[in-house]
């Protein structure tokens, strides 16, 4: 008899423990099964969007999309201009002359393509290590010449299409800290870094790498199978 009273108390704490975390789907209009054994069974197949538990596939998508056309309404933010001006530091290192800069601005107004760095570069008037030292020193961090490619391709957690987007490419993971440094080719994207802290439960330190290198690295990722990685088509218009 003890061991009956023993079952029952465990399946009531186990019943409670559900209540308590809310076995319904975070979908308001969700046309999965009411009942309560029917929704715990379907526990086991649905997922979980930014904490909220959806039970079945309609209804993750329809919060997905939701949530997608919530953010694709948010105008982009401006991007903060309180960094000294890459042509301007490099003029003040004796690496650019006033006419140079003048003339690389001009042509990238013209082109309406490329980055202000990338120009001094293409123009001949600066070399790729020069103006990677700028940018390091233009964002206050560190810069790095070389990647340890074997330690980029060993750490698979951030998807290839973000890292892209960013050209920024994880260098090192450092368990003792919990922190990843993450190398930048082009600008050091704060929100980007804020994301990533989020997402993963660690650290990040940015980092500038040399914007060929960071390319071509990302080049080389996408040509490798990467068979955890789930990727979407192109984003819909949700106007
Ligand atoms: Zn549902």
């Amino acid at each position: 008899m003890p061991e009956l009273t023993k079952v029952v108390t465990l399946l009531d704490r186990w019943k409670r423990r559900l209540e308590e975390n809310g076995s319904g789907c975070g979908l308001g209009s969700c046309s999965g099964p009411k009942s309560r054994w029917a929704r715990i069974w379907r526990r086991r197949s649905g997922a979980f969007l930014q904490g909220v538990f959806y039970c079945q596939r309609q209804c993750m998508e329809t919060a997905l999309t939701a949530q997608l056309a919530r953010l694709h309404a948010v105008a982009p933010p401006v991007r903060p201009s309180n960094r000294i001006p890459l042509g301007l530091l490099m003029v003040a290192r004796g690496w650019l002359t006033y006419e140079q800069v003048v003339t690389a601005l001009a042509a990238q107004q013209t082109a309406r393509s490329g980055q202000i760095g990338e120009w001094f570069e293409r123009l001949g008037f600066a070399t790729e290590q020069q103006v990677t030292s700028a940018l390091g020193l233009q964002w206050g961090c560190p810069v790095t010449f070389s990647l340890d490619t074997a330690s980029i391709a060993a750490f698979g957690r951030i998807p290839l299409g973000i890292l892209e987007a960013f050209q920024m490419l994880p260098l090192q993971f450092v368990a003792a800290t919990n922190t990843i440094y993450i190398a930048f080719g082009q600008r050091v994207d704060h929100a980007a870094l804020y994301a990533i802290e989020k997402l993963l439960d660690c650290r990040t330190q940015p980092c500038v790498a040399g914007r060929k290198i960071v390319a071509d690295e990302l080049i080389r990722m996408r040509q490798q199978p990467r068979p955890h990685e789930l990727e979407f088509g192109p984003m819909h218009d949700f106007a």
